[in-house]
């Protein structure tokens, strides 16, 4: 398959496997980290538990998560 981040053909060895080594995965985790942050922040500003969904779902396709 190819990887999702720089498109380079790679052989996962699992099938969670989306990225390459090349520092795809690492980048990958340093972009959620800093997202983390931001999330955390964000939070702080989040006063019910509709702003909370909200922001969950938009957070989800930041990520590319289901
Ligand atoms: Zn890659």
């Amino acid at each position: 398959m190819n990887c999702d981040i720089c498109q380079a053909p790679f052989q996962p060895t699992n099938k969670n496997h989306r990225h390459c080594h090349n520092n795809c995965t690492a980048k990958l985790y340093a972009a959620r980290k800093k997202v983390r942050l931001q999330i955390k922040e964000a939070l702080k500003a989040l006063r019910t538990p509709e702003q909370v969904n909200e922001f969950n779902q938009s957070l989800s396709s930041v990520l590319g998560v289901n």
